[in-house]
């Protein structure tokens, strides 16, 4: 579904991605691991083409989205990207957040895109939400929004940015739970994430970065349980 290729990010004064490479298949569920600052949401923003890249490519479905010739909104309908907080506009209700990209940017009809929007909020357990506005949510179900807006186009990849890790701990349940539904329901999902434990149960594929670099990726049982790359182990000790 999505292939990154010598992936280059610089700004002003660094280089945050390095020469990146990735591949994430169908169905695939790829973990991004690694410190503060390793470039992952850097990478997840690059994909979704929310920054340019100076250099390398994202492939989607063998399509060169990165290509300055292709139009980036009609490329993002392919993915949906969730942020780790802050993601709703807050006066809007649930339904409108999930409705207005569709209907203003894609032009779908209101009618279309709310039938659709009502049955989205069903699948994350929010359906008498439509009407509420997001400071009358908890943070797990602004999350839950988040993912469902997320969802809007039916996106072949999903792009998570740590979507747990502002919310109050008895609250990352239920959006983990969320995901690994999706994930037994054969989305493909990109995600930054710092629960190690999740990943381990949920990721079909963890991948390290450190300094913007990609340094290892294999199965959660070797790269959390048998890492070979120093930084690797070195990293897993201090968050584990
Ligand atoms: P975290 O785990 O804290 O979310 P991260 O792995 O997501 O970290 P990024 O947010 O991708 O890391 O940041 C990677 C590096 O890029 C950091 O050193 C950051 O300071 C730098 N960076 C990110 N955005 C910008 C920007 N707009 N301008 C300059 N530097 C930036
Ligand atoms: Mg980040």
């Amino acid at each position: 579904v999505l292939s990154v290729r010598g992936m280059v990010k610089r700004y002003v004064d660094a280089t945050v991605l390095d020469g990146v490479s990735l591949d994430v298949r169908e169905h695939e569920v790829v973990a991004l691991i690694g410190s503060s600052g390793s470039g992952k949401s850097t990478l997840l923003r690059c994909v979704n083409l929310l920054e340019e890249l100076d250099d390398g490519q994202v492939l989607l479905d063998g399509v060169d989205v990165s290509d300055p010739r292709v139009d980036a909104d009609v490329a993002r309908r392919g993915m949906g990207i969730v942020f780790q907080a802050f993601n709703l506009f807050p006066h809007m209700t649930v339904l409108d957040n999930i409705t207005l990209a569709p209907r203003v940017v894609h032009g779908v009809p209101r009618s279309e895109a709310e039938r659709n929007a009502h049955e989205l909020l069903a699948r994350v357990g929010l359906a008498d939400r439509a009407g509420s506005y997001p400071e009358q949510l908890s943070g797990g179900q602004q999350q839950r929004v988040a993912i469902a807006r997320a969802l809007a186009y039916s996106p072949r990849l999903l792009l998570l940015d740590e979507i747990t890790s502002a919310l109050d701990p008895e609250l990352v349940g239920e959006v983990l739970a969320l995901v690994r539904e999706l994930a037994g329901n054969g989305r493909t999902i990109l995600m930054a994430t710092h629960e190690m434990g999740f990943a381990r149960q949920v990721a079909d594929r963890v991948v390290f970065l450190d300094g913007g670099r990609l340094v290892e990726s294999g199965p959660p049982e070797q790269v959390l349980g048998e890492p070979v790359h120093p930084r690797t182990r070195q990293f897993l000790r201090r968050v584990i």
